[in-house]
């Protein structure tokens, strides 16, 4: 009986629609799973993301996981990831991502994720982006190399700023603290949420530095049109 009860207590339910899922190892039901706004496109060397970034920089191979803007599936999670500080959830998607991505990221050598300014990652507490690499690193094996490359300008919101004010606070702001680390190695930048591609275009300038042997791009989501 007792057992019963504190299984009722202790039962799973989906993050979205709040019914019982069986496993404490999932975090949506079957269905919501089904609604997650995949992208049509795998992790590949042609795409609309290596797209975004072909005549700028050489980007061996990229994708994104989900759509931003198709549902509000997304913009809910990444809220509540941000401003509930519901790491958790950050580290289940990244586990969600792995499963879809993990063949293609076979040869990968490390896991560099965007960081934040040491300033705001002390106010938020954590980096929502580092969570995902988290659990993308359990699904898929690859190492984390974090601490490596630093943010050094602490830039202010993007969202009111037009295109070009975005690049131009954008440019310079990363600094890669070891560059023999990643030497000849396949690296994979991974952010939350692709938008104008100019934080990422920033960070991957940064990684090309040290000469690694391709640099390649994965996303949670994509805002951009495709
Ligand atoms: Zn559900």
């Amino acid at each position: 009986m007792l057992l019963a009860a504190l299984q009722s207590i202790f039962t799973p339910t989906c993050h979205f629609c709040v019914k019982r899922i069986p496993y404490a190892t999932e975090i949506f039901c079957l269905e919501c799973y089904g609604n997650l706004p995949k992208t049509s496109f795998r992790f590949s060397e042609d795409n609309p993301v290596v797209d975004r970034f072909r005549g700028l920089l050489s980007i061996h191979k990229a994708g994104a996981w989900l759509y931003y803007n198709q549902n509000d599936m997304i913009r809910d999670m990444l809220y509540e990831i941000k401003y509930r500080q519901n790491r958790d959830l950050a580290v289940h998607l990244g586990r969600l991502c792995a499963q879809d991505f993990k063949k293609d990221l076979q040869g990968i050598d490390f896991i560099i994720p965007i960081p934040l300014h040491p300033s705001k990652e002390s106010i938020r507490g954590f980096n929502q982006t580092k969570q995902i690499a988290i659990g993308l690193s359990e699904g898929t094996n690859i190492q984390i190399l974090s601490n490596n490359l630093i943010r050094k300008v602490f830039t202010d919101s993007q969202t009111k700023k037009t295109r070009d004010e975005r690049f131009q606070n954008v440019s310079q702001v990363f600094e890669l603290k070891d560059k023999p680390k990643i030497e000849g190695k396949n690296v994979l930048l991974i952010d939350d949420v692709i938008t104008t591609g100019a934080t990422l275009e920033s960070a991957a300038n940064e990684l090309l530095k040290a000469n690694p042997n391709t640099i390649n791009i994965l996303t949670l989501a994509t805002a951009f049109e495709l």
